[in-house]
């Protein structure tokens, strides 16, 4: 294992700390030294909890010591996305009207992570109630991509991402609507799944858009992956959608990695027209590298993708503007008092408030979306995007009796510059158009790198998606291919990343919304 405890993957921390060579606390304290040292730059963090991550290290030490059966990630540290609530800890979901906020629970799956015996290092950056591509709406200013720091690295769960990419945590928990956690997998040469609707418990995740929302993991492999889903994954009484069936078998299926007889369907919808020539170029290899590891590939048609993103951007604001109206001023966060009024009305608080706390991507969504559900405009806007969710759905389930697994480049472009489309809200909504056909029907998803786009030397992804339930396909394939492309590269892509060298410059700008 590479001496520097930041460097190693979870799994390789997992057998090392099982094997008593190192303690939880020594790995523990290697990443919140390399966080003090590198997000200074990189601000993946928006609270860091140093001595609840030490103390839950030492905990875990303390199990060992006395023989007790740990779970394979016991020691493991572990950042969680800021929209995931925890208790004790604060949660903003990268908004300013939930500065302060400390939860008085857990999330299942946090419970599931404390309970595993991981450390939680701390609550990572994101879009405000996670809308949005490259963290650049966040109340608390962007992440940056650990390969440029002057680009974004990608969003929603840019931070969770882009702390993992810049070895500032070995996972990551994320959460995918439309593709937060795949896309900027992507955009940081980090791996990202999105597992199928109801497979990980939404109890606890500040909910965007319910029917969309699943909360995922983030890693730099795609067993690492595996890993983490597995302690997340499995049914839960608190949340209504979560599926009660048995945990598909994703780590021994990342173990395994093998393609031998199975049909990769490459979706016509997402590619071609609209994709970076170096994505679509390393795409095409990584499709070939599939075959050559003994995978038939076929072309699959699916058409109503051409009308996801669409859909999408009708039943996305819909629910959120439902989900938003608990921010009332009234029972979390901020209040607001409306200026020059003497004895304000609830409705005047809430008005204020809302003003005052939402930025404009969340104005917008709300606006959006309560047009949407207007009683004039329902059939027209709400009731057709939900036909077209219905023919999204029969589209994958054309593609899934030809194919098992279908691919496409996970992202359309590279990472962009901070600042590029921050004023064009459709020129950002683009960067997800490949991810959210599955959010729409419900299916897994998996990104993983596929190189670097010749043009800029940026990380490209590759997405792979399976029927619902079949998350362990994600891992076979991607674990496959993730074996033929390092033996291309001659090892991990991320170790030649430019901007977060191990003596990257700590930035002396603590964010306005670092705490403890
Ligand atoms: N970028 C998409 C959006 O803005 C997806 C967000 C997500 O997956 N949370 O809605």
């Amino acid at each position: 294992m590479n001496p520097d405890l930041t460097r190693a993957s979870a799994a390789e921390l997992a057998d090392a700390l099982s094997r008593k060579e190192v303690s939880a606390s020594e790995v523990t304290s290697a990443h919140l030294d390399r966080i003090a040292h590198v997000d200074g730059a990189v601000h993946a963090f928006l609270h860091v909890d140093a001595a609840g991550a030490l103390a839950a290290a030492r905990a875990v030490d303390g199990r060992r010591a006395r023989g007790e059966d740990l779970d394979l990630l016991a020691g493991v540290p572990v950042a969680v996305k800021d929209v995931v609530v925890t208790k004790g800890l604060p949660t903003t979901a990268g908004s300013r009207i939930l500065q302060g906020w400390v939860p008085p629970y857990d999330a299942t799956l946090v419970t599931l992570l404390r309970r595993a015996g991981m450390p939680i290092l701390g609550k990572t950056n994101m879009d405000e109630f996670a809308m949005g591509s490259s963290t650049e709406h966040s109340a608390y200013g962007p992440s940056r991509n650990p390969w440029d720091l002057e680009r974004i690295p990608g969003g929603s769960g840019g931070g969770s991402a882009a702390a993992v990419a810049s070895f500032q945590a070995p996972l990551a928990i994320g959460t995918d609507t439309g593709g937060s956690i795949r896309q900027p997998a992507a955009v940081t040469g980090t791996v990202g799944a999105k597992p199928t609707y109801g497979g990980v418990s939404r109890y606890g995740l500040i909910a965007l858009a319910s029917s969309l929302d699943q909360a995922g993991p983030c890693a730099r492999s795609v067993l690492d992956t595996a890993l983490l889903h597995s302690v997340i994954a499995g049914h839960d009484v608190m949340d209504s959608t979560s599926i009660d069936a048995p945990v598909p078998p994703v780590v021994a299926a990342a173990r395994r990695g093998d393609v031998e007889g199975l049909t990769i369907g490459v979706v016509r919808q997402l590619g071609g027209e609209g994709y970076q020539a170096g994505v679509r170029q390393r795409f095409e290899e990584a499709v070939a590298l599939l075959v050559d590891s003994g995978a038939a590939v076929v072309e699959v048609d699916c058409p109503s993708f051409d009308y996801a993103l669409a859909a999408y951007y009708l039943i996305l604001p819909s629910e959120a503007s439902s989900n938003l109206a608990r921010f009332d001023a009234m029972r979390y966060g901020l209040r607001v008092s409306p200026p020059g009024v003497e004895d304000p009305s609830a409705e005047q608080v809430m008005a204020a408030t809302r003003e005052a706390g939402f930025g404009s991507e969340v104005k917008r969504r709300i606006i959006l979306g309560t047009y949407a559900l207007s009683s004039g405009y329902y059939d027209a806007y709400y009731g057709q995007a939900q036909k077209v969710r219905a023919l999204i759905a029969r589209d994958f389930t054309a593609a899934f009796q030809r194919a098992d697994v279908l691919v496409s480049p996970t992202a359309p472009t590279t990472a962009f510059r901070i600042g590029e489309k921050l004023d064009d809200p459709m020129a950002m909504y683009l960067n997800d158009v490949a991810t959210i056909p599955a959010n729409l029907a419900g299916v897994p998803g998996l990104s993983l790198p596929s190189g670097l786009a010749p043009e800029d030397g940026l990380p490209t992804g590759i997405q792979v998606l399976a029927p619902a339930m079949r998350d362990e396909r994600l891992y076979a394939v991607g674990s496959a291919l993730e074996r033929r492309l390092l033996e291309r590269w001659g090892g991990p892509l991320l170790a030649g990343a430019p901007a977060l060298g191990r003596d990257a410059p700590a930035r002396e700008t603590a964010p306005a919304a670092r705490e403890g």
